[in-house]
């Protein structure tokens, strides 16, 4: 963390939140310790954060009305989901509603094509691609993919999250059907990137321009969906300080304030190239909840309200947190394995209280680690419990 400069008392204490998921429900204890009050904006009275908020606007994230209504009871307004409507927000920030970050930065993260040309505008390394608007003919997308080369990745540039949207294309036989399976939509096509891992940071920013890194850790994805995180990261000192300094340019050069997390790949010459960014707090930063001085849900509400950052340093030596997707499996059978769970040493379990769904996120553990223990056998052994012996080769 750079030095910090005399905070005067904040005048923000409440504090509106865009989506009422896991994300906001896990700011619930840190707003309470801080003294803050959360509002959420969120479309179900049943989702996770409504029941922890001081009061909620039952309202779809991207609803502008419901998002006038949050304004007129809070101080400022940052995001658990940035998949709102920033044309329709933009006349509240014209009168002086304060979001956090800026309507300019949620605007860039929600379409792919503007994050990459972002990325090469401010020096950020990304896997080549081609952007693809709708209108194209079949001959240039066949000629765009070839230019690429194959495998390829194909995304859907607008809504996309946790793989749904992202399509690995083989060969030059299956571009064309994998682009009518998204209805020709706009689409992000980009080299396929044979990585040696995957890298996440979070970094969080004051509107004084202080700045907390968090470590650099390591994500596993299954289908496209984070199972386990490692923190910190097996990576030279090298590709740590790369990381490092890319999060600190990311978040300086979006005047960033709030927390941003920074998804990259390693490839096998040690480059990092940003996969893709993510203006709040993410399933790769859960960890800090249990194993950093300051969780990044802490440093979210700090960074919106103008209190000094927390430390961002670890308070173990190193953790694994594991994602507890839903089961195709009974009620009883999630149950039975979360005692278990609980019963692990140095755990800590979060379930999300959401209906139960096969493959959707409901909970997640994490586990500190002493130095010198296998991170990834005990995350193993977590996924062992819940997901049953079959562990993901990392
Ligand atoms: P989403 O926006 O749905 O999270 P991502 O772009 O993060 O989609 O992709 C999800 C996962 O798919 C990544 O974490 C990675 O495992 C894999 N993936 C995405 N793009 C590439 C790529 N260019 N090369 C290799 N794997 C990729």
């Amino acid at each position: 963390m750079t030095p910090s400069t005399a905070h005067a008392p904040s005048s923000i204490h409440r504090i509106g939140v865009i989506g009422g998921g896991q994300l906001a429900w896990m700011m619930g204890p840190a707003a309470q310790r801080l003294g803050l009050e959360l509002v959420v904006q969120t479309p179900s009275e049943a989702d996770p954060a409504v029941a922890m908020a001081q009061s909620a606007v039952l309202a779809p994230v991207a609803d502008v009305a419901g998002t006038t209504a949050l304004a007129d009871q809070c101080d400022v307004i940052t995001f658990e989901n940035e998949f709102i409507d920033c044309a329709g927000l933009q006349p509240l920030a014209d009168r002086g509603v304060r979001f956090r970050p800026r309507l300019e930065v949620l605007n860039l993260v929600l379409d792919k094509r503007h994050q990459r040309e972002f990325f090469a505008r401010i020096g950020l390394p990304n896997p080549r691609c081609a952007v693809l608007d709708g209108a194209e003919s079949e001959a240039e997308l066949h000629q765009r993919a070839a230019d690429l080369g194959f495998p390829l990745v194909m995304k859907t540039r607008r809504l996309g999250y946790d793989g749904y949207g992202t399509r690995v294309v083989r060969a030059p036989e299956e571009v064309l059907a994998t682009w009518d399976s998204f209805q020709r939509a706009p689409v992000l096509m980009e080299e396929f990137v044979p990585f040696t891992k995957e890298l996440a940071i979070m970094v969080a920013r004051s509107a004084t321009g202080d700045i907390a890194l968090y470590p650099t850790v390591e994500t596993v994805q299954v289908n496209q969906i984070c199972r386990r995180v490692v923190a910190p990261a097996a990576v030279s000192t090298a590709v740590a300080d790369t990381m490092t300094h890319l999060g600190r340019t990311l978040a300086e050069q979006l005047e960033l304030v709030g927390i941003v997390g920074m998804e990259c790949f390693l490839t096998q010459d040690d480059r990092v190239l940003v996969n893709e960014i993510a203006p709040r707090t993410h399933n790769s930063g859960h960890y800090s909840l249990d194993a950093c001085a300051t969780s990044q849900f802490e440093q979210q509400l700090r960074a919106v309200s103008d209190l000094p950052l927390g430390s961002p340093h670890l308070t173990c030596a190193q953790a694994v947190m594991v994602n507890l997707l839903g089961l195709a499996e009974s009620e009883a059978s999630h149950e039975q394995k979360l005692a278990q769970l609980q019963q692990l040493p140095q755990a800590t379990l979060y379930w999300y209280n959401k209906g139960i769904r096969p493959g959707r996120k409901l909970g997640h553990i994490t586990q500190r680690l002493e130095s010198g223990t296998d991170p990834i056998a005990a995350a193993e052994a977590i996924e062992a419990l819940w997901y049953g012996p079959n562990p993901i080769s990392s």
